[in-house]
């Protein structure tokens, strides 16, 4: 790589929907300043303050060089540096012996997205844990319930392109704190602001998006999926519906209406935390303003009742007819508008498993303490597990296992690789070619590799190629280069919304859109082809067929509702190690409201004990009304201390619907340090 400063246009491989175009001013392999690139038509040269000091991480002085092998007890982060011949060796070796006494089902990989690039988590990888017949990972942390309670209404995840949201006359960002999220959501609804919008924030806490709505709903944390059914009791009440949308394009809204009445004002307004008038203003701005738009955060599907909570609020659009209006609907993801050719990057024919044996990413502390799962070893990549997950202090004991062979592919040395046999270092997203598919607006774009990687680090197809080569495994799908890779995943025939894009044009443009029609009607993959507001599929998947409220199950022996939420200057762990963000973000807090504080006799920013049955955390609190009584919140996942590692106290508890993460159903009690 040159020495000179040069400009490069680049993407953010972060986990947030925006996927901005980047541009890096590089000088001597080092990222001197970040930019957004203006000419991106949605993130148009705007980033956010925690990649505009991207510099400060990817080319930090912290960054893993070589393979570090474990010299001290697990736990100590004492670890000796080796050559990658001696680490690839040594995987081989052990997992060889693994796999001769246990099966390969004894290996599991664990990985998300801390890297969204699809060569980097989902293509060489899966191919080679298929080939392997490695145990499966169940990789349902983050949206999955709140993705299958959308499909079940609208079959796939396709919805508004948030690009016409400008046209919307009502905004609603529900369960989304956008404004440290989703920052450009938030510049196209100021331009529909401009255009005489009203923006509406419905959320558990008056968080910076709040600030910027005209009207706040603060509601009590599950009661989402109620809010939503009390909205459409009386949109039937008030004959605000478009019943000849409902007859034409849905199915069961007969049965739904019949079915809402149950969900009267006095009880939902009770149940959810806001007054009568507010649910009726709610109510009557969403039946009476066209178009409108619902923007379904990720927060609503980490609670117990998540999926179908989402399921709920994604049925509104169709009673307002709002699919045939540009710039109405709704969008919870529209993964699906770029969606490539998965089977081809991922090859699921390759698997040898035998057993078919699945463990659910949420509960690997409970899977790696069962005797009967026998988990002999992990590959970690792309995941600061002993972080991110919940009920942290079970996967710990679970991690400290002395029998269990642990391998963790990282850019730094975390809380996770505490617990490694092995640490192999990862080349940052800056340094390797993949390609990004935002999960919420329409456009592609390549990656190419900007800097020379660092040190010894390599990217995840290099290692698992390495990795082949070493079990002497001679399928030549697991040996393919990376252009074809995207080149052939790009040809997904069954994506008419990308059929025309060829990996030539993402080449010399850097980022290409999708060609989506406005009416998106037409593309329902539901079985009857219309918005299904009664699920047939549902029933005989045993689950309710119409959207219903279910309460959380939450353990009353706590008194407080305990959510950890994203913050400002990290995005979950990622930043979090980096001690300029830290500063930025100031103190690790959890937000109490006066009035509890006062009861428990807590001043403003007193460090307190948190603690539940999973584990306990010292943290500050921060006295504020932001939050409701009883409902606390710390700021983010920080991992500069383990007394500040907030997923000790969550539970690793299911969604009712796609097995996700119900970290947000969870109690604890505040107590004083004497
Ligand atoms: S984290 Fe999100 S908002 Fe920030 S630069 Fe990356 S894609 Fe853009």
């Amino acid at each position: 790589m040159s020495t000179k400063l040069e400009k490069k246009i680049s993407v953010c491989s972060l986990d947030c929907p925006d996927q901005c175009s980047l541009v890096l001013h590089i000088e001597d392999n080092h990222i001197i300043k970040v930019e957004g690139d203006k000419s991106h038509p949605v993130t148009q040269g705007q980033i956010c303050n925690k990649v505009r000091h991207l510099g400060k991480r990817i080319t930090s002085s912290e960054r893993l060089t070589t393979p570090l092998k474990r010299i001290g007890p697990k736990g100590t982060q004492q670890f000796v540096p080796i050559t990658w011949e001696e680490a690839i060796d040594m995987i081989a070796t052990k997992w060889k012996t693994i796999i001769e006494k246990y099966g390969t089902e004894s290996i599991l990989p664990y990985s998300f997205y801390g890297n969204m690039g699809h060569l980097s988590s989902e293509s060489i990888d899966r191919r080679f844990f298929y080939r392997l017949g490695s145990a499966k990972l169940e990789r349902t942390i983050c949206q999955a319930a709140g993705t299958t309670g959308y499909k079940y209404t609208m079959g796939s995840n396709i919805g508004t392109d948030p690009e016409d949201s400008i046209h919307a006359k009502l905004i609603i960002l529900w369960g989304i704190n956008a404004a440290s999220t989703n920052m450009h959501q938030l510049s196209l609804a100021q331009q529909a602001r401009k255009n005489g919008a009203k923006i509406i924030t419905i959320d558990v806490f008056e968080n910076q998006t709040a600030k910027f709505s005209d009207l706040f709903l603060k509601i009590n944390p599950g009661t989402d999926g109620l809010l939503a059914l009390g909205m459409m009791h009386l949109l039937f009440k008030k004959q605000l519906v478009d019943y000849s949308f409902l007859e034409k394009y849905t199915v069961g809204y007969k049965e739904l209406e019949e079915h809402v009445k149950q969900y009267t004002p006095d009880f939902v307004a009770k149940e959810v935390g806001i007054t009568v008038e507010q649910l009726e203003t709610l109510a009557v701005m969403y039946g009476t303003t066209s178009p409108s738009y619902i923007r379904i955060g990720n927060g609503i599907g980490h609670h117990e009742n998540g999926g179908m909570s989402t399921r709920a609020i994604t049925c509104l659009p169709a009673l307002t007819g709002q699919w045939l209006h540009i710039g109405g609907g709704c969008n919870k993801s529209n993964g699906d508008i770029l969606l490539h050719d998965d089977n081809y990057l991922e090859m699921p024919h390759l698997d040898t498993a035998q057993q078919n044996k699945v463990i659910n990413m949420n509960k690997i502390g409970e899977a790696l303490l069962d005797e009967k799962l026998n988990i002999q070893s992990l590959y970690i990549y792309n995941c600061n597990l002993a972080v991110i997950s919940p009920n942290l202090e079970k996967i710990k004991q679970g991690l400290m296992r002395e029998d269990l062979f642990n391998v963790v592919h990282e850019l730094f040395l975390t809380e996770t690789t505490k617990y490694a046999d092995l640490v192999l270092p990862a080349a940052s997203s800056y340094e390797q070619l993949d390609f990004f598919t935002s999960y919420w607006h329409h456009y592609i774009q390549i990656q190419k590799p900007v800097l020379t990687p660092i040190g010894e680090s390599k990217s995840n197809v290099e290692v698992f190629r390495l990795l082949a080569k070493a079990l002497q495994f001679e399928n030549k799908e697991l040996f393919e280069q990376e252009e074809e890779l995207i080149q052939r995943a790009m040809k997904n025939e069954d994506n008419p919304f990308i059929s025309t894009l060829s990996y030539e044009e993402l080449v010399e443009k850097e980022y290409v859109k999708a060609h989506v029609p406005k009416n998106l009607l037409p593309h329902l993959k539901t079985e009857s082809k219309k918005i299904e507001l009664y699920s047939k599929k549902m029933l005989e998947d045993g689950y309710l067929p119409l959207p219903t409220y279910i309460k959380n199950n939450l353990n009353m022996n706590y008194p407080f509702h305990f959510i950890a939420t994203s913050n400002h200057n990290f995005l979950n762990s990622t930043f979090s190690n980096i001690e300029f963000h830290q500063a930025l973000e100031k103190e690790t807090v959890i937000f109490l409201h006066p009035t509890d504080a006062q009861a428990l006799n807590i001043s403003h920013m007193e460090q307190v004990l948190v603690r539940n049955e999973n584990g306990s955390c010292e943290l500050k609190a921060f006295v504020t009304d932001k939050t409701k009584e009883k409902v606390i919140l710390a700021n983010g996942l920080w991992s500069d201390s383990e007394k500040h590692l907030v997923n000790k106290l969550t539970p690793s508890t299911l969604t009712d619907l796609g097995r996700g993460s119900a970290m947000f159903t969870c109690t604890v009690e505040v107590v004083k340090i004497q």
